[in-house]
């Protein structure tokens, strides 16, 4: 199975926030961080504030945070979340599939799908950020906060 770019920009969004102290690093800092596009960046920090995973705090030393429930989000359930419940194969699509209203390979697919988020949920946005991971994103992310973000 493959994930959509933006569950794993999203992923990757929650990972560098997972790691911030005090200093709360804007959009464009993630963005940069990231080396992503600051408009994809922004689309998916705004779906992590909707799901309240992410909060932006204002004013001095202002920035993106994890909520609580953003550090402890399962994994699976963020993953889940973000790509929805289709199937991995597009069986109704424009041209539907003969065989789909009574495939095997077809229920099959969907238990592998459920096996893969099975996989992932155990795992919360915190512990993806143990070492190494965390100490790596420390140190790329780089510069205080605030800084500009590269074209
Ligand atoms: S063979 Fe089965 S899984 Fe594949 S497209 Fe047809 S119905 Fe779907």
């Amino acid at each position: 199975m493959r994930l959509t770019r933006f569950t794993d920009l999203a992923l990757r969004v929650l990972m560098r926030l997972a790691v911030t102290d005090a200093e709360l690093p804007t959009t464009r800092d993630v963005a940069a961080t990231m080396e992503v596009p600051y408009t994809h960046t922004a689309k998916v920090v705004a779906r992590l504030q909707h799901l309240g995973l992410v909060e932006a705090r204002r004013g001095r030393g202002g920035g993106l945070a994890l909520t609580a429930a953003g550090r402890a989000a399962s994994v699976g359930g963020v993953v889940r979340e973000l790509e929805g419940a289709g199937d991995v194969v597009d069986c109704d699509g424009a041209t539907p599939c003969p065989l789909r209203g009574a495939c095997v390979l077809r229920g099959a697919l969907r238990r592998a799908q459920e096996a893969f988020f099975a996989a992932l949920d155990p795992l919360t946005v915190d512990d993806l950020v143990a070492a190494p991971t965390g100490p790596l994103l420390l140190g790329i992310a780089g510069g205080p906060p605030g800084r500009p973000a590269s074209p």
